[in-house]
């Protein structure tokens, strides 16, 4: 009734409960402001995070209207908002199919082009082995053509053996159990009968349920990988010129022969022979390279008759060095007549392109079980054999013995103690005095080196030299040396009762050093050493190489103020030429003609040749190795000027030198 109805609007007024619709205006927009915060998402976002936030906001949306009802007593229809935020979400989903079934679309077609471009068989059958789907590449693995290939079981047209002993391969078994596998290499044979070495991949791809499960198998030639791979192998292992193993398959053929010999049980001994074909290098040089490297084809070629039964151990493991190991030796006694067959095969000379050469062969033999069980050691003993053989001369044989170890061994201690010999004290100057043949008065000290080790044991310069010389520490040590001597004599000269000369030894190889006449003038201006009183020993055989550049290097050292001296004159092919041509003020005459005055009939009448032929040109003699009074007295009545050796003085550190010469006041006692 209209009391009803008016005491009801009175009673909402007083209790504040009336709605109002919202104003036309303000709905549009708060509709086009949710459209607007639905959409922009979708531009600027991912589509599922945009997606999270349209939820959002049609939460949001519901919320507001319900809050604009509870609070403020304002009707919202959040029904339009509603509907636009839903028909946008139909289009946009659509819109989203679609771009994936595109995108799938694309995937799909890429991965047809792959696996028909692909060399590899690809096959995929369901879990029994039928066979659902081949690529093109699968024509050459299978038996059938691929269009027949579908439906039929994989193992009826794809024929795989194993490759050891031709086992069919178990396929069935593997389709069954459904598990990955990548078994060896297999053996295919194709529908022309060709054998092809291939790869298997065998791959399940997972499924709901176990019929529903399939397979991939994959297929793939390797047989050119695997051609290629030996080739790699074989040149890892055989030498390039003449196809014999190089060291790294002799060593591994050797380790095998020793353990055969070693099941065999045997008594009989093997031979490791070390090979090298003398003055090789000068062949080269001479032949050219062509030439030599035919030469050594032809050695190999020899050397490979060898080859006749498996425990044969062929190969080539450096330049102009072969190995050889020859097994069924019964003893020692035997090895010598194997090494004249081992010549005998290896003959006198080969032929190369249209000369005749003729070759000699020097070799070093280690045995086993004798000389080691280990087949690294072997090699190297048959090679410290060869080095030993090599020092006797051409074409000829060593055997190894334990001594040549100690040698070798020693030799590595020399290597080691060479480096830093000068900052471990191991470099020591021992003196020699020098006298006058009459007088007996000390006019000077030969320098000689010495190398120390820790526990105070020398080493002798015939030891270390070479070694010295050939790692090209020798001038360094000498430099050294020289600074250190001349130093040492500036210091006696002060006292000396007149001054001493230093007799110093320079070999071929420091003479020819670049830095040679630089460092020896500085030497001497800092020591402050008269170099009217420093004399370099030359030795005579360095002039065989005659050249120019020695030459002018003497005058350089005789422009300096020093002198030279011709060191062991007549043991090389002492030609008198040499006393002429160059710039020599004495001659020493070595310690074998000296020795020999006492034991040869006729060697005095050489030292006085020598004595007077020097002194006929206005040079000096001194005669080194001086031990018995004997010599001393023909020395003297064939009127040599100095004297050395033994019977004047050891050589001596320069503390027992200096004590020597106070106490003797400077005249040696015979
Ligand atoms: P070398 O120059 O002929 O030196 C003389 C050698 O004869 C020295 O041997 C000396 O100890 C030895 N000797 C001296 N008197 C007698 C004697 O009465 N009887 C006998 N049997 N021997 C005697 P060392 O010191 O062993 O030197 C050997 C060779 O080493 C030297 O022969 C020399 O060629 C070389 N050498 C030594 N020191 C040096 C050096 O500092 N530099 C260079 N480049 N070579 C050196
Ligand atoms: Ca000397
Ligand atoms: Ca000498």
């Amino acid at each position: 009734s209209g009391v009803e109805f008016n005491a009801n609007v009175v009673n909402g007024l007083l209790n504040n409960q009336l709605i109002v619709q919202i104003s036309a205006g303000v709905g549009l927009t708060i509709n086009i402001m949710a459209t607007c915060l639905f959409v922009l998402p979708f531009v600027f976002f991912s589509t599922r995070s945009s997606a999270l936030s349209g939820g959002l906001l049609l939460i949001s949306v519901v919320l507001f209207s319900y809050l604009a009802l509870v609070r403020l007593h304002i009707w919202f229809p959040p029904g339009p908002a509603l509907l636009t935020i839903l028909v946008g979400y139909i289009v946009i989903y659509q819109h989203y199919l679609r771009r994936l079934l595109r995108s799938l679309f694309k995937e799909r077609q890429r991965s047809r082009t792959t696996l028909t471009s692909i060399e590899d068989g690809v096959i995929r059958t369901d879990y029994r082995g039928h066979i659902v789907a081949v690529n093109d590449a699968v024509q050459r693995f299978c038996t059938v053509p691929t269009t027949q290939a579908t439906g039929r079981l994989i193992w009826e047209v794809v024929q795989l053996h194993t490759r050891h002993d031709y086992k069919p391969y178990p396929f069935k078994s593997c389709i069954e159990e459904a598990v990955p596998r990548r078994p060896k290499p297999l053996l295919l044979t194709s529908s022309e009968g060709e054998k092809i070495l291939v790869q298997l991949a065998i791959t399940p791809v997972p499924a709901s349920r176990a019929e529903l499960r399939e397979m991939i198998v994959v297929i793939s030639d390797i047989s050119e990988a695997h051609q290629l791979s030996k080739q790699i192998l074989y040149h890892e292992t055989h030498n390039q010129l003449s196809g014999l193993p190089n060291v790294t398959l002799v060593h591994e053929n050797l380790r095998k022969a020793i353990k055969h010999e070693l099941q065999t049980t045997s008594e009989s001994l093997m031979a490791i022979i070390d090979i090298e074909i003398d003055r090789f290098p000068s062949f080269r040089e001479s032949l050219g390279n062509t030439a030599s490297d035919l030469l050594l084809q032809e050695v190999a070629k020899q050397l490979r008759t060898f080859q006749h039964s498996g425990e044969t151990v062929v190969g080539h493991i450096g330049g102009n060095e072969f190995i050889l190991v020859l097994g069924n030796v019964p003893d020692r006694g035997h090895i010598m007549d194997l090494l004249t067959s081992v010549r005998d095969v290896l003959g006198e000379s080969v032929a190369s392109l249209n000369e005749t050469i003729s070759l000699t062969y020097t070799m070093g033999v280690s045995l086993f079980p004798e000389d080691s069980l280990e087949p690294e050691v072997l090699l190297r003993q048959a090679n410290t054999a060869l080095h030993r053989a090599k020092e006797t001369g051409r074409g000829k044989t060593q055997l190894f013995t334990q001594n040549m170890q100690a040698r070798a061994q020693r030799l590595f201690e020399v290597e080691n103690l060479l480096q830093g010999a000068i900052e471990n004290q191991h470099l020591i100057t021992l003196y020699q005095p020098l006298v006058k043949t009459d007088t007996l008065q000390i006019v000077g000290v030969e320098a000689l080196m010495r190398l120390r080790d820790e526990d105070g044991e020398y080493f002798s310069p015939d030891e270390f030299i070479p070694v010295a010389e050939e790692s090209g520490l020798l001038i360094k040590l000498g430099y050294y040396q020289l600074r250190q001597a001349c130093e040492q004599l500036v210091a006696w000269n002060n006292l000396a009762v007149s001054p001493l000369r230093l007799s110093f030894n320079l070999s071929p190889y420091q003479l020819k050093a670049a830095d040679l006449i630089p460092t020896v003038k500085e030497t001497l201006s800092s020591s402050g050493f008269d170099p009217n009183f420093l004399e370099f020993e030359i030795t005579e055989n360095l002039f065989l190489e005659e050249d120019s550049g020695s030459r002018q290097i003497m005058e350089q050292l005789r422009a300096l103020g020093t002198e030279l001296a011709i060191d062991d004159f007549g043991t090389g092919y002492s030609s008198m030429n040499y006393l002429t041509r160059f710039p020599f003020s004495r001659v020493k005459i070595d310690k074998s003609l000296v020795r020999d005055l006492a034991v040869k009939a006729g060697s005095s009448a050489i030292t006085s040749a020598i004595i007077n032929l020097v002194h006929s040109l206005n040079m000096l003699v001194i005669a080194e190795g001086v031990e018995q009074p004997f010599q001393h007295e023909t020395l003297l009545s064939q009127g040599c000027d100095e004297l050395q050796g033994f019977s004047f003085g050891y050589p001596m550190t320069a503390e027992e030198f200096s004590s020597y010469y106070k106490d003797c006041n400077g005249i040696a006692s015979p």
